[in-house]
């Protein structure tokens, strides 16, 4: 006998738990399934254990989607503030610690705290250690069968998120199952993660765990913050944000001098002839770093005694230092994924799959990545709310 409910959410993460709790606490009946032995395991290692929960910038802008546009309708309906009264009315203290990135004081278990908190409001029924063994679709009901149990509900939300770092519990599963509804699904990829350098370039492996503020650039796509050498290639926000703009085969430029205007080495020749491009470069960067780029550019001796031409064109490298990854950390290093199901098959309003109705998708599952700093879990709470909001 297959246990009655009006909405089975699966995934017990950050937008299953939210969506749970606001399709409860409007009384409908809540089955929240997850394999995992507990609920909101990345919440818990987030943002360093803190949680970076949001972000005061969450704009459409700050996303990659196959449809740019597609998340402008949720996060105009739940933006950053919203979330944020949540957090003050459980009594959470934050803070901002750099470009709208806004934390817990305390610890990531609090947000987890407060969703179990909302969904128990919600009189939400949360079943983990529950492997999925079946999905089906009939008669305007969706059966799932789970953990030797069976459950069927006419509203269906996909909330497993992407595959990104598998030992927490992440799988394909989404996928799987939105393809078997006839969804398409944008190629998933690895994203926010440390790239890998090949032969040559892996010389800067010497430098594992310098870190430096750069411009990452890639495409169209560029970024102003720390990038930070490996013994594998290159990390670092800077590095992180720009990997999920990266595509195989493409090069990454790095301005290691981000303050510097054009033509200022010309101007230290002029003020400084007696010093060497080591000592200028030092004054600006990690030591280790100034030598191994002055290394690289093969360049010894007084700038005065140096043409211009030359200290142009070695003042144009080091403002487009140009490294040529060749692959990143994967999915087991990777803060989530690029792709997911196509937001084509969605309403931007509700999140429900237009062809299927009763079917909905939430969170990373779906086309929409955000950047580094608290958007992705923005996106997580926006888009369980909007679909919440139409169940
Ligand atoms: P998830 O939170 O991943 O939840 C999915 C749930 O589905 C999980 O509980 C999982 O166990 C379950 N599940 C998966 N497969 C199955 C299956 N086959 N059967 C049943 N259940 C299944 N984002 C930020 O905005 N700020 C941060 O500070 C931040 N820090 C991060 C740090 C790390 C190390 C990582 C890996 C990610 C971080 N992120 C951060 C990204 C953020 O965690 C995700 O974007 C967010 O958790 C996505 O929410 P979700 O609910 O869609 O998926």
């Amino acid at each position: 006998q297959a246990a009655e409910f009006d909405v089975i959410v699966l995934g017990a993460g950050a937008a299953g738990l939210m969506c749970a709790a606001r399709a409860g606490q409007v009384g409908q009946r809540v089955l929240v399934v997850d394999h995992a032995d507990e609920p909101g395991r990345k919440i818990l290692i987030s943002g360093g254990g803190r949680c970076n929960f949001t972000n005061i910038h969450a704009a459409p802008d700050r996303y990659l989607s196959q449809n740019p546009h597609f998340v402008r309708s949720a996060l105009s309906r739940y933006g950053a503030q919203d979330f944020l009264e949540l957090v003050e009315r459980h009594g959470i203290a934050w803070h901002e610690k750099t470009l709208g990135q806004l934390f817990c004081d305390g610890s990531a278990r609090q947000i987890l705290a407060m969703l179990l908190d909302e969904c128990a409001q919600g009189q939400v029924e949360i079943a983990c250690g529950a492997p999925i063994t079946d999905v089906t679709h009939a008669d305007a009901q969706f059966r799932v069968a789970f953990g030797g149990r069976v459950a069927r509900a006419r509203a269906l939300v996909i909330a497993t998120g992407g595959p990104s770092i598998p030992k927490l519990g992440a799988t394909g599963f989404a996928y799987d199952l939105a393809r078997r509804f006839g969804l398409k699904v944008v190629q998933p990829r690895p994203a926010l993660v440390p790239l890998t350098l090949p032969g040559d370039e892996a010389l800067f492996r010497g430098l594992a765990g310098v870190a430096s503020p750069v411009i990452a650039r890639c495409g169209k796509a560029s970024f102003r913050e720390a990038a930070l050498f490996t013994h594998r290639g290159l990390s670092g926000p800077a590095i992180l944000q720009i990997s999920s703009y990266w595509q195989n085969g493409e090069a990454i430029g790095i301005d290691f001098l981000p303050d510097e205007a054009e033509g200022w080495l010309l101007a230290m020749k002029r003020e400084q002839p007696r010093a060497s491009l080591r000592k200028v470069l030092s004054a600006r960067l990690p030591d280790r770093l100034a030598d191994a780029l002055c290394e690289r550019l093969g360049m010894t001796g007084d700038l005065g005694n140096l043409s211009d031409r030359v200290l142009s064109a070695a003042a144009a490298r080091l403002s487009g230092w140009l490294f040529h990854p060749n692959g990143s950390e994967g999915f087991a290093k990777a803060e989530v994924t690029v792709g997911g199901i196509s937001t084509a098959e969605l309403s931007s309003k509700t999140m429900e799959a237009k062809r299927v109705p009763g079917l909905f998708a939430i969170g990373e599952a779906v086309d929409v990545t955000g950047w580094l700093g608290g958007y992705n879990f923005q996106w997580a709470w926006a888009s369980a709310v909007a679909a919440a909001q139409a169940i």
